[in-house]
């Protein structure tokens, strides 16, 4: 039985699949409308933050919100073919119900990013939890200094969002640049790790904020190469994707040193960061 209610966080809402679309190779984005008590639950939820999904009789899995709570009262994810729970969502149809339990996690401080120029870098599905950042700056574009946004995939067929680039980058003072590792005969833009990318565009550090999301080994990288480019620690944002259980504290299976990823993030700062490492050493 799946609850209305949030009395007990481990039982999930129900909401009810609206609208699937193939977003890139494997990865479909679901459109979920919220059903009673869920509706209450995400009438305000942030950018950064995420839920577990609930594919029936297979488990549940952690997703970043791809949505905006500004842009209408449903709900986006973007899920990428792996395992049971995400190939068991993959089957699901318009009018299937699913489980969630959220909205989870720290999220990104929008208030602390006006007036600042942003850098936006999206690696394959990891730009699913960006999108509702770019949302929230073109839907209050005058709040905010330049964007630009650096977005990557291993190939064209794995870009995400690509229906959007037309409305990303005619917005005022904003710039994307996109790059893929590998491309096909069809592709015009940069061809390259987004390090090569981002050594390239080489944005200023002055008032600037950068956030990333994408694999743990682009991570590593963009961030040694944000230090170099003048950066501080502080104004290095990355949202973590750790394996999770609970997400809500109890299990401690996320840790990093003394915070757990579900509940202290999964938003950090690079410095943030640094530290939970230096105590947990
Ligand atoms: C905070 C957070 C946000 C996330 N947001 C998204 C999202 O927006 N879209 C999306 O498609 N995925 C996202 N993920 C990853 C997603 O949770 C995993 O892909 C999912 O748990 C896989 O479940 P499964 O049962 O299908 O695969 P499993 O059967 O559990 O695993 C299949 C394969 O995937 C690997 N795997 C499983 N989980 C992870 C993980 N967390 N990181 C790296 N490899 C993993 C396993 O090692 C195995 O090789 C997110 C994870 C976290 C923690």
């Amino acid at each position: 039985m799946v609850a209305v209610s949030n009395n007990n966080p481990f039982l999930p809402y129900l909401g009810t699949v609206i609208d699937i679309k193939d977003l890139a190779t494997d990865i479909l984005l679901f459109r979920i409308e919220m059903l009673n008590g869920g509706k209450e639950a995400f009438c305000d939820y942030k950018p950064g933050q995420f839920v577990f999904l609930s594919a029936f009789g297979l488990g549940e899995a952690p997703f970043g919100i791809a949505s905006s709570a500004t842009r209408g009262d449903t709900l986006d994810f973007a899920v990428q073919r792996l395992g049971s729970v995400t190939t068991g969502l993959h089957e699901l149809g318009k009018g299937d119900p699913v489980g969630i339990r959220g909205p989870l996690g720290n999220w990104f401080p929008m208030d602390q990013f006006k007036e600042k120029n942003l850098v936006i870098i999206g690696g394959g599905i990891g730009g699913a939890p960006l999108r509702p950042v770019i949302h929230e700056v073109l839907d209050h574009r005058a709040d905010y200094g330049h964007l630009m946004i650096l977005w990557a995939a291993r190939n064209p067929s794995l870009l995400v969002f690509t229906d959007e680039y037309e409305e990303w980058k005619s917005a005022p003072d904003t710039e994307l640049h996109l790059t893929v590792d590998q491309p096909d005969q069809l592709w015009d833009h940069n061809v390259g790790l987004i390090t090569q990318l981002l050594e390239k565009v080489s944005p200023s550090p002055d008032n600037a904020i950068s956030i990333t999301c994408g694999p743990p080994i682009m991570i590593h990288h963009v961030e040694k190469l944000l230090r170099k480019l003048g950066f501080k620690p502080e104004r290095i944002y990355v949202t973590l994707e750790a394996r999770m259980h609970c997400g809500i504290g109890k299990c401690g299976r996320c840790n990093l040193g003394e915070k757990l990823i579900c509940i202290d993030g999964p938003v950090f700062t690079v410095a943030e960061i640094g530290e939970m490492l230096e105590n947990y050493l």
